[in-house]
């Protein structure tokens, strides 16, 4: 897609925004045939297809007017770049209006019983209104919220790509070949439960049994801790994984590197969480950025733990090395983060480290973004 068509399909409807109900109800308000909807729906979540014109079960006046009311994502790509061993990919993407918002696709192979995923990395803003101290896109600010079928179009892109190109584990002779996306993790650019009606349209029309079929099992949302909103989605019938960007285990640490903690802070937060297992019966993550010298100690791990015990197996903590941003936080070394998990397998608190990936294309959310916009003006790459 060419620069001026962008601006064309400015004022386009983004089918990417319509459940297939809705699809139905704007094609009979068209004076369409209703039964076209699931037709298109098949095309574009199943056949993935980005062109109306290879609608070929569609009447060519349909099709016609579909390329001149309609678009499937207006979003071109800016950047896109492989890590190394290819396992981590990650795109710049151009919205209709010139916001700038990442996305990644990461890749892991099959281990022991479990087959190769391919998650997806989304992003619910441009921006962020939230402002984390060690987080690029907190530095930005907020732009704007993004609209279902702008988060829609970051999966497809990805799910088209490995259609086009499966990928399998280099080393691994004989295992099997992944070409589709199987999980989706909403912890690209932006807090997605501030975006909430739009994310939760966007896993909707994911979810469909119609289109995409990705399980809700299989999507994660990830919030810094915006309690309503974590109450709301307690009561969704779509039962999505929720993850809880904690990274410090006192309201006086936290409100140092998560403003959000003052609005919200760890009582409220628990109570929260307390009430979304109780209702739902599922487990919580707990990311935990480890900022060496600053949260990482194990004095630390045991007021986590205090935090953690009473929660019992409902429990997990994921421990993340931190990314170097612009801001001055340092990664802390192995011995350290082996010290800090091993207060919290002591206590019995599940854990796990989050492996180090894409470093060397600067996969931690907004870098690519920060980086781009210091050199602006690459050519575009593909749709
Ligand atoms: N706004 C949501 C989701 C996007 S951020 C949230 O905060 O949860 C996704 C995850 O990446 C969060 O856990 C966030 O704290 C983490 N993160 C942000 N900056 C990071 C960095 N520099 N290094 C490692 N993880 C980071
Ligand atoms: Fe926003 Fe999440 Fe970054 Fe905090 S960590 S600034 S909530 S994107």
């Amino acid at each position: 897609m060419t620069e001026t068509q962008t601006t064309d399909t400015h004022k386009k409807i983004d089918l990417l925004t319509f459940t297939l109900l809705e699809l139905k109800q704007w094609l009979t308000e068209q004076g369409e045939a209703g039964f076209r909807a699931k037709q298109i729906y098949q095309w574009i979540y199943q056949q993935l297809v980005t062109d109306f014109a290879a609608m070929s079960n569609l009447p060519l006046s349909l099709r016609q007017r579909l390329e001149e009311e309609a678009c499937i994502g207006p979003a071109i790509v800016r950047s896109e770049q492989h890590s190394k061993d290819d396992r981590t990919r990650k795109i710049l993407l151009e919205l209709a209006d010139g916001r700038l918002i990442e996305s990644v696709l990461m890749l892991y192979p099959p281990l022991g019983e479990s087959s190769a995923r391919a998650t997806v990395c989304v992003s619910s803003q441009a921006g962020c209104a939230f402002g984390c101290t060690f987080c690029a896109t907190g530095q930005m600010g907020f732009d704007r919220h993004l609209s279902a079928g702008e988060i829609v179009g970051q999966v497809l892109y990805f799910a088209r790509q490995l259609r086009t190109a499966p990928w399998s584990a280099p080393g691994l002779p004989g295992s099997k070949t992944i070409d589709h996306i199987t999980n989706i993790v909403l912890m690209g650019m932006g807090e997605p439960l501030h975006n909430y009606d739009n994310v939760l349209q966007a896993l909707r029309i994911l979810n469909s049994g119609e289109g995409f079929n990705l399980g809700a099992r299989h999507m994660t949302i990830s919030t810094v801790g915006v309690v309503p909103a974590i109450r709301k989605l307690s009561q969704e019938p779509l039962q999505v994984n929720l993850a809880i960007s904690l990274h410090a285990p006192t309201d006086e640490l936290r409100g140092q590197t998560m403003p959000v903690n003052r609005k919200y802070p760890l009582q409220e937060l628990f109570s929260a969480c307390n009430d979304y297992i109780a209702e739902t019966g599922r487990q919580v993550t707990f990311e935990y950025v480890l900022l060496s010298d600053v949260n990482d100690t194990p004095a630390h791990a045991q007021q986590l733990a205090d935090l953690l015990v009473p929660l019992k197996q409902f429990a997990h903590v994921n421990c993340i090395p931190v990314n170097a941003t612009a801001a001055s936080y340092r990664t802390p070394g192995p011995d350290a983060i082996r010290a800090f998990r091993n207060v919290l397998f002591e206590r019995g608190v599940s854990n796990s480290v989050r492996a180090e990936r894409g470093d060397d294309i600067a996969a931690a959310c907004g870098q690519l973004r920060t980086r781009f916009e210091e050199k602006r003006k690459l050519p575009v790459v593909a749709q």
